[in-house]
């Protein structure tokens, strides 16, 4: 089944990044340094920019914070790295944007949380302002409900409206209801305040799978807005790339979603980059967009008793991963080229033959040689101790022969 055609949200111009309508869909990260870190915070929208992340996010929480957030830009700008940054603010981020008018300069995008903005209240006096900052900086907000934070006077006048219903819903419809009217709410009021919808994207994070479809279809149903697609908490290491895609694969799959976050908890001095890397490989996986190529490994078996065909498997990978920031400027298309890396002669040369390249190490038994395909047909056979090396040279001058030499 193909991906079906994307739902067409009206466009946003993030500092430069197009997001919704047919503009590819928008990989971006949040940073966990402290903001008023400069050098650390510097050094890690670097890395996530670098890794692919065409936004990036950062927490604005204290006064500190907001003076930091110029910094930051200068000195992005300093090292010619032109990503945009995304101001995170949760309860002050009417005080911090008024009172530091150069943090709300530096910021391409704010995200509100209307939950802790006040909006609802009797006065939404602190949305409207982050609303007017936008306005007077002509910069687009993200208008982000968070179930951890959700406005819970909307919360409770939906449940008290519920409970008087001949056939009251359950707790957890009204709650995703609730979700989805918070956002569609306070887009409205935004745009009530003179936004116009080309500023607004929403999101509506849960942390269930199954709550977040059910979520994100209910508002890609109710409005046209441009969605930020993630799922909160998603948690740490396998728990959270397969929950992520579980959840974010099959609204892809519908055309929802304009821009997507994998929300990982890297463990402890972990590496921030793998949530880029996941946001990609979920993208590139379902077919709808091409970052780096693809290397087919077979899981290995009986067949490969020795740990040479993991590695090579894994150098390959690598190789090709650290070649893309050169490839992907100097050979466009290089990102959809297909490489297998095959344990054996079971199912090597038929899998070789599918990819661009292809190689079939020799499994317990075989004889010790490795035949290459490319393009489908046998190239080369490579025996004894440099295969890694001279298959990387096959691949590298596919790649010129291949992929066109940009200007
Ligand atoms: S291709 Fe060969 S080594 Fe790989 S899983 Fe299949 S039988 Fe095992």
């Amino acid at each position: 089944m193909a991906v079906k055609s994307r739902r067409q949200a009206v466009v946003v111009d993030v500092g430069g990044v197009k997001v919704g309508g047919n503009h590819p869909i928008v990989v971006q990260s949040m940073t966990n340094t402290d903001t008023v870190d400069v050098p650390s915070t510097v050094n890690q929208v670097m890395a996530l920019a670098r890794a692919g992340s065409e936004l990036v996010r950062v927490t604005v929480n204290t006064e500190q914070a907001a003076a930091a957030v110029p910094k930051v830009a200068d000195t992005l700008d300093k090292f010619g790295m032109r990503v945009p940054i995304i101001g995170d603010f949760h309860y002050n981020g009417h005080i911090l944007l008024k009172k530091y008018p150069e943090c709300a300069r530096a910021l391409a995008k704010y995200r509100i949380n209307p939950g802790n903005a006040n909006i609802g209240r009797k006065t939404d006096d602190n949305f409207r302002t982050m609303i007017e900052v936008a306005l007077a900086n002509n910069k687009p907000v993200r208008i982000g409900v968070n179930w951890g934070s959700l406005d819970s006077a909307l919360l409770t006048r939906m449940m008290d409206e519920n409970s008087k219903l001949a056939e009251p819903k359950d707790a957890r419809e009204v709650t995703l209801d609730a979700i989805v009217a918070s956002a569609i709410q306070s887009a409205k009021a935004a745009e009530s305040y003179g936004m116009g919808p080309d500023k607004i994207i929403l999101s509506a994070k849960v942390s269930g799978v199954q709550d977040l479809i059910d979520v994100y279809r209910a508002l890609a149903d109710q409005c046209q807005y441009a969605l930020h697609l993630g799922l909160t908490e998603a948690g740490m290491g396998n728990k959270g790339v397969v929950a992520s895609t579980a959840a974010l694969a099959p609204l892809l799959q519908e055309g929802i979603g304009d821009t997507i976050r994998t929300s990982l908890t890297p463990a402890p001095n972990g590496d921030r980059t793998e949530e880029v890397l996941v946001s990609q490989q979920i993208l590139q996986s379902l077919g709808i967009r091409s970052f780096t190529p693809q290397v087919t490994a077979c899981p290995g078996c009986g067949r490969t008793t020795s740990t040479f065909f993991q590695e090579m498997a894994d150098e390959i990978q690598t190789y090709l991963r650290e070649q893309m920031p050169k490839w992907k400027s100097g050979h466009p298309g290089v990102e959809t080229m297909k490489v297998a890396v095959m344990g054996c002669v079971v199912n090597g040369p038929g899998e070789s033959k599918h990819s661009n390249i292809g190689i079939s190490l020799p499994g317990t038994f075989e004889e010790p040689k490795a035949p290459v395909y490319v393009d489908g047909r046998l190239m080369t056979t490579l025996k004894g101790n440099q295969i890694v090396a001279e298959f990387i040279q096959i691949l590298n001058e596919y790649v010129t022969a291949h992929y066109a030499t940009a200007n």
